[in-house]
């Protein structure tokens, strides 16, 4: 894997987070007049130092970073990029017809707001606080300023270090997300394409049907190594996805099977916490909730409301006749 690394000039700069996972991987792309930065991670006092330090080992002048971008609105992705333009000097560029970085803040407090549905979970109430204290701290001390972005929803190819590739968009994970490909070399950065939805800003109330139409076309595409924004690159892509989808497919029918019995979102997380699935309850949550709304639409959960709660229940099969 070091080879390809090397072929196509890219390096990993590894930004810990305090999350549903432990780290995200961004990239610097070394090209021949300046590098490309591909996502920035959280910010945080010891990230920053991360950034400096590998602009120190690979002899970067800051000014000489061409480009960030970011690949899509999450904040493990995007939390540094104020800090990291002001001292780059750089562009930062995304799909970003909404101007979602600026409206990002509103977004918090939209979820939190007493009429989402964040509050029909049936978390027990003073979990619920400490989520949205919680929550509201980390998220305003990851993203101390918000970048100016330009927007490259019109461009379909991009240089990143001195290779050319292929802007391919997708929903899913989010409302939108690129991906950068290289068809010659079958190689492909992937950014959370392979993590299922974790948010409540996805624009589609139920993004799972997106999330495995994508998986299903991924598996079918040409790619020899795929580089994860979580998690280490990978080789034999199309087994790997195939079991991911595998693996999503079991968690959903473990999920209907546990749901013979009414659960709430919150309930249904407990499920899966007690099943090493899941670690952070906000993430973990929302999560629940997709694959809740998923199963309601595919005629397998019916879904009712009572008392500012939602309740989930296998549709007994017998009742519909
Ligand atoms: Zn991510």
């Amino acid at each position: 894997m070091k080879d390809i690394e090397q072929s196509l000039g890219v390096y990993k700069v590894t930004i810990d987070l305090p999350l549903w996972v432990n780290n995200i991987q961004c990239f610097l792309f070394k090209g021949e007049d300046g590098w490309d930065i591909v996502d920035t991670g959280i910010y945080t006092p010891g990230a920053m130092e991360k950034w400096k330090e590998s602009f120190r080992k690979l002899r970067i002048n800051p000014l000489d970073v061409r480009q960030i971008i970011i690949t899509h609105d999450h904040v493990d992705h995007f939390g540094a990029a104020g800090e990291l333009q002001k001292l780059t000097q750089a562009p930062v560029k995304m799909v970003n017809k909404e101007n979602s970085l600026v409206k990002w803040k509103d977004w918090l407090k939209e979820i939190l707001h007493e009429d989402s549905v964040f509050h029909f979970f049936g978390l027990p109430k003073e979990l619920k606080e400490e989520v949205i204290r919680e929550k509201g701290t980390q998220f305003k001390n990851w993203v101390p300023s918000i970048p100016e972005t330009e927007d490259i929803r019109a461009q379909e190819t991009i240089v990143l270090g001195c290779e050319q590739y292929q802007i391919l968009t997708f929903p899913g994970h989010c409302a939108e997300q690129i991906c950068f490909y290289h068809p010659d070399r079958e190689v492909l950065f992937a950014g959370d394409v392979l993590v299922t939805p974790n948010h409540l800003n996805a624009t589609n109330q139920e993004p799972l049907t997106d999330y495995f139409k994508i998986l299903e076309l991924l598996q079918k595409m040409k790619i020899a190594y795929l580089f994860p924004s979580h998690g280490k690159p990978f080789a034999r892509v199309d087994i790997r996805i195939g079991l991911i989808a595998e693996y999503r497919k079991q968690q959903m029918s473990e999920l209907k099977e546990h749901l013979s019995k009414e659960s709430t979102v919150y309930q249904a997380y407990l499920f899966f916490l007690s099943r090493g699935a899941l670690t952070d309850l906000f993430f973990g949550l929302t999560e629940v909730y997709y694959f809740l709304e998923h199963l309601v639409k595919l005629g397998e959960l019916k879904k009712v409301t009572r008392e500012d709660c939602f309740y989930y229940k296998e549709v007994n099969k017998n009742e519909m006749d």
